[in-house]
C-alpha cells in the first residue's frame, strides 16, 4: 500500500483511518466551525453597501487585515491553505470584533 503523508498529518492517522484517505485534498483533522451571523448583518449591508470587504457576519465594511476561510457548506475551516480544501469557497473578510466570535484558529491575518 501506498503511503502518503500530509502536511500536519500523522502516519498513525493514516493507519487508523485508511478509507478517510480517499480524497488527495482532504486534509484529516481538519476543524470547522459555524459561520456566526449578526442580526445586524442585513442592515448594515443596506447602510454600508455589500462589498469585497463587507464583513462576512455583520456586513459592516472591515479593514481586510482578518480573514475566515469557508466551505460550500458555509462553515469556516482552520486550513488556511485554499488550495487543500476540496470544498472551499474562498476566503472572506471578517471585522475584529466578530472575530471574536470564534476561536482563534479560524482566524488568519493579512500578511
Ligand atoms: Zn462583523
Amino acid at each position: 500500500m501506498e503511503v502518503f503523508v500530509f502536511p500536519g498529518q500523522t502516519l498513525a492517522n493514516k493507519t487508523k483511518n485508511p478509507e478517510t484517505f480517499s480524497g488527495f485534498f482532504r486534509i484529516i483533522g481538519m476543524k470547522t466551525y459555524p459561520i456566526y451571523e449578526s442580526p445586524m448583518k442585513e442592515r448594515n449591508e443596506e447602510r454600508f453597501g455589500l462589498t469585497s470587504k463587507s464583513c462576512v457576519c455583520c456586513g459592516r465594511p472591515t479593514a481586510e487585515k482578518l480573514w475566515i476561510h469557508a466551505t460550500t457548506d458555509w462553515v469556516a475551516t482552520d486550513e488556511p491553505d485554499q488550495d487543500k480544501v476540496e470544498n472551499s469557497q474562498g476566503a472572506f473578510p471578517i471585522g475584529p470584533e466578530c472575530a471574536k466570535k470564534f476561536p482563534k484558529e479560524f482566524i488568519f491575518k493579512s500578511v
